[in-house]
């Protein structure tokens, strides 16, 4: 699997191509840290695998796209 935001623990999905990065967040618990906006493809050192996430994430994206279409369709 790749490292890059999409297999990452910090990922939090938005749409099929970006999300936020909660790293920050999570570092701060007065909550005051903006989530920064990245895409799936991006990464970074800090990069943490989310295990069976990814594949949720996939499956997500390919539900997303899918309602897109039909909705396009009419
Ligand atoms: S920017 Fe880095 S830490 Fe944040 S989601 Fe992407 S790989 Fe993970």
């Amino acid at each position: 699997m790749k490292q890059t935001c999409m297999s990452c623990k910090f990922y939090k999905i938005d749409d099929e191509l970006s999300g936020y990065c909660r790293v920050e967040k999570n570092k701060d618990k007065n909550d005051t840290v903006q989530r920064e906006m990245v895409r799936q493809d991006h990464s970074c050192r800090k990069w943490i695998d989310c295990g069976q996430q990814y594949y949720i994430r996939l499956g997500w994206i390919k539900a997303h796209v899918k309602k897109k279409r039909n909705s396009a369709d009419r």
